[in-house]
């Protein structure tokens, strides 16, 4: 567990990036399928148990939920893609707030993309990989649940996905992680301190 996580504090649901934070400082995107583990990811690096009920609270779950560190540093949970039940309408005005954040967002330093260790790199995930490939924004991918399989199989994994991702041009990294037996806490927690410019290790 590390300080600055732990402070982190629901900050607004924003529909419309007219009415997002101030674009200053730093911030990190958290995205993922529905159902990857994001929330219960996001509550464990936070050792919250509650933290992400925002996002998956229904009718909340198209919106970007801003979480705040401090003044200066800002975790934005983007909405969980591939979920069927939504009309074309929906997915139309979520995939245009996404292209607008995406674009736009002048502080945003990298993307924690999670995957299920059982489905990883999914023709969404690729999508998002690619784009930020084209934008030049580095990713980092948690494979998530990885209680669920065997140490040889999980690594397997971990090493299948580290290979795709060496092709991309940008900084694309992966590792294991489980929300549930905490593993992978501190191998995160490294990344989002480089990319949030965080330099004590508390
Ligand atoms: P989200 O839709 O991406 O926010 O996913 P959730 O965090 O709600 O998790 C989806 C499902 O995966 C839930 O049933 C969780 O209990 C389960 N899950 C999440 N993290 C883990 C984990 O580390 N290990 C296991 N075994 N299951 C997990």
């Amino acid at each position: 567990m590390r300080v600055p996580y732990q402070n982190m504090k629901f900050m607004l649901s924003v529909v419309q990036m007219k009415d997002a934070p101030d674009d200053e400082g730093w911030e990190v995107a958290f995205a993922g399928r529905s159902n990857a583990g994001k929330s219960s990811g996001l509550n464990a690096l936070a050792s919250q148990n509650n933290l992400a009920r925002t996002s998956k609270t229904p009718g909340r779950t198209r919106e970007l939920n801003y979480f705040e560190l401090d003044g200066q540093r800002r975790i934005v949970d983007l909405p969980g893609y591939g979920y069927a039940k939504v009309s074309r309408q929906r997915q139309n005005q979520w995939r245009g707030l996404l292209d607008e954040f995406l674009q736009t967002r002048q502080s945003l330093q990298g993307i924690l993309l999670f995957m299920d260790i059982r489905h990883p790199m999914t023709d969404f995930d690729q999508r998002l990989v690619d784009w930020c490939e084209y934008r030049q924004f580095p990713v980092h991918v948690l494979l998530t649940k990885s209680d669920k399989l065997g140490y040889g199989k999980a690594k397997s994994t971990l090493l299948k996905v580290q290979h795709s991702l060496k092709t991309t041009r940008m900084p694309a990294t992966a590792q294991l992680f489980s929300a549930f037996k905490k593993t992978g806490l501190e191998e995160a927690y490294d990344v989002l301190d480089s990319w949030l410019h965080i330099n004590a290790k508390n």
